[in-house]
């Protein structure tokens, strides 16, 4: 039987997410426990992409408690120098939880779980919270988001959020040689080792507003008005892939789990309406090379670093570039591997805990961060003490 897929266009949010849901919902949840993992492990208000419209969430609560669900859960992970709960009062999630009076909470506060992965081709196992094991029930609510290393972050990817604090850059820095260079990068990869052990059990996507461009963080919103809803994760991710106006195939850790899990492929899908594509918008993607060519003042050096800081970087220059004077010509170096030749550069901002273990014990300086946030390179580079530097990180 096809995996059915539910595309619901142009009314109030809260609403499309319901109805969606409810098109391809199968399962008994009386009294079951339930977790909802939105996007909200960065800071950005509603309707700006950052984080899932706390509408939707509302919406697939308001099925779920209908559907006599016992405990429904509602939360994140975040990144290092975000706080999640700041993150979703600022997006407005927590007073949705309110509302609905259903339970916020934290996932990196649960003791974590650790997972091995058999087989596993980037690694052999993965610290998550417990959470997210806990629950009878995983619902992935992400934005529907281009990102600048992985193509798309759907709802597969979405499921990293659970990894257990600082396990969540382990991904961005696998050290092994890539099996297929044609079929994935490393982090590809990756992301497909972890959905051996946890993929979600329904997907409600956000497609209200999404983000097209520098994704995850620094991308531009894009109206698309709508609300994809599946159980079946790589068919709702194809169906969002091609809702953004690319191939299906565009996105490598969607058909690297296809292919591993064995779940529904392109040709497996229903998807209601079927001339659904007449929803879609041709999304931009992150062009790294025109984002290089508007700032030659910025140089940058990249040596034995994960994707994490060189995103962060991207991040940073996307939204903080045109800051800086362009007669004024500064290096951001980040990795383990940086030589004395680099170290010895001029206007030098070191970015990232690996960068500074180059310098350790000279007294030097770097901005901190596994990975650092843009506007921590920020504040670093603004500082006038390292005290002010500690301050505005913390
Ligand atoms: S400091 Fe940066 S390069 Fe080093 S492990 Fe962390 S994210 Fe990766």
């Amino acid at each position: 039987m096809n995996a059915l897929v539910s595309v619901k266009y142009g009314y109030e949010p809260w609403q499309m997410a319901y109805d969606a849901l409810k098109r391809v919902f199968v399962d008994d949840v009386k009294g079951k426990r339930i977790l909802l993992k939105p996007n909200a492990g960065r800071k950005g208000k509603v309707r700006t992409a950052i984080c899932t419209n706390p509408e939707v969430i509302r919406g697939v609560i308001r099925f779920l408690k209908e559907k006599e669900a016992g405990e429904i859960l509602v939360g994140d992970g975040a990144l290092w120098g975000v706080n999640v709960w700041e993150a979703m009062e600022t997006a407005g999630i927590s007073a949705v939880c309110q509302e609905e009076q259903v339970k916020p909470v934290n996932l990196d506060e649960a003791p974590p779980v650790v997972k091995q992965i058999a087989g596993g081709v980037m690694v052999e196992q993965l610290k998550f919270s417990s959470l997210a094991f806990e629950a009878d029930m995983v619902i992935s609510i992400p934005v529907i988001k281009t990102h600048m290393y992985t193509g798309a972050t759907l709802s597969i990817k979405n499921m990293k959020g659970c990894l257990y604090k600082m396990e969540k850059t382990k991904l961005h820095r696998i050290n092994k040689p890539c099996p297929d260079k044609n079929k994935g990068r490393c982090l590809d990869y990756g992301i497909a080792d972890m959905a051996t052990v946890l993929l979600p059990d329904y997907v409600v996507a956000d497609g209200t507003v999404c983000m097209e461009g520098f994704g995850p963080s620094v991308g531009d919103p894009v109206n698309l008005d709508l609300v994809v809803a599946g159980k079946d994760p790589t068919a709702t991710d194809y169906v969002c892939i091609q809702l953004m106006g690319m191939k299906h195939d565009a996105v490598p850790h969607v058909t690297l789990v296809q292919e591993r899990m064995g779940t529904a492929g392109i040709h497996d899908i229903e998807v209601d309406p079927p001339d659904f594509i007449k929803y879609a918008k041709t999304f931009a993607t992150a062009d790294m090379t025109r984002l290089k060519n508007s700032y030659p003042n910025i140089s940058v050096i990249e040596k034995g670093a994960c994707s994490a800081c060189s995103a962060t970087i991207m991040a940073f220059i996307k939204t903080h570039g045109h800051k800086f004077d362009q007669e004024y010509h500064f290096t951001l170096a980040t990795g383990k591997d940086l030589s004395e030749d680099d170290l010895a550069r001029e206007n030098l901002v070191l970015v990232g805990n690996c960068a500074g273990d180059c310098v350790k014990g000279s007294g030097s300086g770097f901005c901190k961060g596994c990975p650092p946030i843009g506007s921590g390179i920020l504040a670093y580079m603004n500082r006038e003490s390292e005290d002010d530097y500690e301050k505005a990180i913390r």
